[in-house]
């Protein structure tokens, strides 16, 4: 029984505050938004982390990171942009082993907020 939250959240067993959905592909708002604009791409097959990516995986991350530049243009974000993170794993501060792209924009990403993602 897999007992991931984000495949619990694409199963529709938890509700999520939807933004883009494809066979693939699934992007949500991000529970506790650090900015005015926090959302999620996650690829619908679970993937632990980008250390576990396969070879079979190259197209569908490209996929993600495509959606996820879209998603942050209609947003709003496109000429002030933002900010991609990937964390992985206990030392990049991974909280939820599935695999996801986080966008954060909306406002200005100082280096002091910076030193919250980055450590
Ligand atoms: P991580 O720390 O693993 O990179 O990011 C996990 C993110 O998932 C966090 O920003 C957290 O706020 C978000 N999150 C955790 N639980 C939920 C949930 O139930 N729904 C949504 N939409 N986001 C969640
Ligand atoms: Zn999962």
């Amino acid at each position: 029984m897999n007992n991931c939250l984000f495949c619990k959240i694409i199963a529709g067993e938890i509700p999520c505050k939807k933004l883009y959905e494809d066979d693939d592909i699934l992007a949500f708002f991000d529970i506790k938004p650090a900015a005015p604009v926090h959302f999620l791409v996650v690829p619908k097959k679970h993937i632990n982390n980008l250390l576990e990516l396969d070879s079979q995986d190259s197209l569908l991350a490209g996929r993600l990171l495509y959606r996820a530049s879209e998603l942050a243009k209609e947003q709003g974000c496109g000429e002030k942009g933002g900010r991609f993170i990937i964390n992985a794993k206990s030392d990049g501060g991974q909280t939820v082993d599935h695999l996801h792209i986080h966008f954060i924009g909306g406002r200005s990403l100082r280096p002091k907020l910076a030193s919250i993602f980055l450590g």
